[in-house]
């Protein structure tokens, strides 16, 4: 997908109740650019202790999507 200079992605999180919805920017070329919003999906999956979802999207176009689920060590951990 040639993104060109636009660097605005629409998000989504899974949530139970809610999905939660926003518009984001992440920079270009970083291979690990999604790292944040992977990051907030498994501060909920903790929260929550159940997997959620998260989806990045272009113009209505999935452009990456995966599951962050629950840290299993509680407590102790910076994973
Ligand atoms: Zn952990």
């Amino acid at each position: 997908m040639n993104l060109g200079h636009d660097r605005r992605f629409d998000v989504e999180l899974s949530l139970p109740q809610r999905p939660l919805r926003g518009v984001t920017e992440f920079p270009e070329t970083r291979t690990d650019r999604f790292a944040p919003l992977i990051a907030w999906a498994r501060s909920w999956a903790n929260y929550l202790n159940t997997p959620v979802g998260w989806r990045v999207s272009h113009n209505g176009t999935t452009f990456d999507e995966g599951v962050a689920h629950p840290c299993p060590h509680r407590g102790y951990c910076s994973c």
